[in-house]
């Protein structure tokens, strides 16, 4: 039983950054392929965004941001304006790529399309 104990001991995590804050998080690589948020919260906020439209009265009012790579001012949810810095995912890739020029991350290329599962 010592090799199944070492093996579980040893675990590898990916880091994949939140499709919705856009927090860089881990998981298991197991989970790498289909992760697409940091949270549970942030996977209902995406859905809830996805759903339903920008007249529900539900919806709070949003805050204007400016992107730090790029200086456009772009709107987010209240709750991510603390966090948020770019105004897309390319920004934020543009800007990653630039501060760690040379090296590609695997994880950033192509675009995970699939279940909502964070
Ligand atoms: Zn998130
Ligand atoms: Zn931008």
């Amino acid at each position: 039983m010592y090799f199944i104990k070492l093996i579980h001991s040893f675990i590898y995590v990916v880091e994949l950054t939140c499709d919705y804050c856009g927090d860089s998080y881990s998981v298991r690589p197991s989970k790498a392929e289909r992760s697409r948020f940091c949270s549970k919260k942030c996977c209902y906020d995406w859905r809830g965004e996805n759903n339903s439209g920008s007249d529900n009265p539900n919806h709070k009012p949003k805050k204007s941001v400016e992107c730090k790579y790029c200086g456009q001012i772009y709107k987010v949810q209240p709750h991510r304006a603390e966090t948020t810095k770019y105004c897309s995912k390319d920004c934020q890739l543009s800007d990653y790529n630039k501060n760690n020029e040379g090296e590609n991350h695997p994880m950033y290329k192509g675009k995970i399309t699939l279940e909502c599962e964070y």
